[in-house]
């Protein structure tokens, strides 16, 4: 199959899964207004027929050995240059990213052929059979690591209820039978396939937790409960929430009530001591969303606040410009932090990766400034950032000459410009939605304190105590 079309992956969604969502269950989530906006988003990674641009299909493109032709996504970059173009087609694709199932399927590939060798193993030529037919079939992948783990201070064997962690609860000769719960998995409700990964390093007592598979959404047993991050407002709103109108996140908790893996998809089973290693690669081509998402999260709201700052005649006060100044510092690091990250890379086990200081660094760099900036522009803003009235009332004849007299700014700039910016600036700062963006900004991709372990990662701090010892003794 190699390459499938928008239509051949919204239909691949309609396998009877179990989905509930606000207190219902979802029979097709290719058909519900919230979950069908997701799925047409995710499906834009996928093929247009003839009516594709072709520098689309060359940039999403890569071929096997064999010439088959597949999905950027599902080819780990081997070098510099196919990190580059891994970046961009990343950039360049609507819906959800698909770099942690990249990562997760390398990692147990390098793995396997470690576990294989220490415990005379089977898992090498499973996971690469599994990585190839999911390549070729151009699967959509969810990655569900996060446990729900109960009492954060003790490991998965020493919790009063065992699957607080998922667990192996059954050893068949032709398979294994899970039970748990993965958090937070993202697009679990619109993807094919389920990586079911160890969240932590595990010890010997936690060889049951120690488990690797892979589980199709629609598996007997899977129960998916999403989240509900708010009802999209819809086209309509538009003019009113311009970034998130029609815009719909998923993550899901995914439920494994005694699912049957067979063994071709199982690629880890017990071998505890392999779980730390296998989390380091996970870290490894996810780290790329980095380097996407906050250079030009970051240059967005520089622009919103310069604009705000013209429109309202305010482009001169000197503490609004040092402010601008402040952020296009930040913006300027971050793009110093990306060129380093994508030139000081890392071949790991054949697989070219940014700088994990750099990225980190990156991450560390948002999360500390982005607040205060968010809070510039609702104070550039003023209460209309809450108080405007609608882009619908702009447009109402007995409302609309009323708002174009009074919402103007400095002459020359109408209403409807004006308006257009502020209600921007609401949707990036002050929303629902805005919110969302936040708090997945300090969890979703690695916590503050998980980022800062990271870079301090061989920093030579003795060093630093040594030297100073040298000029005071
Ligand atoms: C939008 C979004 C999308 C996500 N997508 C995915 C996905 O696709 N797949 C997936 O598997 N996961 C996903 N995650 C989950 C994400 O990886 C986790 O939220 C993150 O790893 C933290 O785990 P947790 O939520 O269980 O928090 P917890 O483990 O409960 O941690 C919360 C906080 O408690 C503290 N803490 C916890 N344990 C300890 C301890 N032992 N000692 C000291 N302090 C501790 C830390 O401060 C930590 O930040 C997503 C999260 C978000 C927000």
């Amino acid at each position: 199959m190699a390459l499938r079309t928008a239509n051949q992956y919204l239909d691949s969604l309609r396998d009877d899964r179990v989905v509930y969502y606000a207190g219902e269950r979802i029979r097709d989530v290719v058909e519900h207004p919230h979950f069908g906006l997701r799925a047409r988003a995710n499906a834009e990674q996928f093929g247009r027929g003839p009516e594709e641009d072709p520098a689309t299909l060359a940039l999403r493109t890569v071929r096997l050995p064999d010439g088959e032709p597949i999905h950027r996504w599902h080819e780990p970059p081997k070098n510099r240059d196919e990190l580059l173009k891994f970046i961009e087609m990343e950039e360049s694709m609507p819906g959800d990213a698909h770099g942690a199932m990249t990562a997760g399927l390398s990692g147990l590939r390098i793995l396997s052929r470690k576990m294989d060798a220490k415990h005379g193993t089977a898992y090498t030529p499973r996971i690469d059979a599994y990585a190839d037919w999911y390549a070729r079939n151009d699967m959509h992948g969810a990655f569900a690591m996060t446990d729900a783990k109960g009492d954060r201070s003790k490991p998965p064997s020493g919790q009063a209820d065992p699957d607080l962690w998922l667990r192996v609860v059954e050893r068949r000769k032709d398979g294994i039978v899970i039970r748990g719960a993965k958090t937070s998995v993202t697009s679990a409700a619109l993807a094919n396939e389920l990586l079911v990964l160890p969240t932590h390093g595990m010890g010997p007592a936690d060889a049951d937790w120690s488990v690797a598979c892979a589980v199709p959404a629609n598996a007997p047993g899977v129960v998916m409960i999403s989240n509900y991050a708010g009802a999209p407002w819809g086209e309509r709103f538009r003019f009113d929430k311009p970034v998130s109108h029609s815009t719909f996140h998923h993550d899901a908790t995914v439920i494994f009530n005694d699912v049957f893996v067979p063994n071709e998809r199982v690629f880890m089973d017990g071998e505890f001591e392999f779980t730390r290693e296998l989390l380091g690669y996970f870290t490894t081509l996810h780290r790329t969303g980095v380097l996407v998402n906050e250079p030009r999260g970051t240059r967005r709201l520089i622009g919103a606040a310069q604009l705000m700052a013209r429109y309202n005649g305010l482009e001169s006060v000197g503490a609004i410009r040092s402010t601008i100044a402040e952020m296009i510092e930040t913006a300027q690091l971050l793009d110093a932090l990306r060129f380093t990250a994508l030139n000081r890379v890392q071949i790991i086990e054949g697989i070219c990766v940014p700088d994990a200081v750099a990225c980190n660094l990156a991450g560390l760099t948002v999360t500390g400034k982005r607040d205060a900036y968010l809070t510039f522009l609702c104070e550039l803003c003023g209460g209309p950032v809450l108080t405007a009235p609608s882009g619908l009332d702009l447009v109402n004849p007995e409302t609309a000459a009323m708002v174009k007299k009074y919402y103007v700014g400095k002459e020359g700039v109408s209403a409807e410009e004006r308006l257009r910016l502020v209600k921007y600036i609401y949707d990036v700062c002050a929303s629902d939605a805005s919110g969302w963006t936040r708090a997945s900004g300090v969890t979703a991709a690695g916590s503050p304190g998980a980022r800062r372990v990271a870079v301090g990662r061989g920093f030579d701090l003795e060093g630093c105590v040594k030297a100073v010892l040298g000029e005071i003794s």
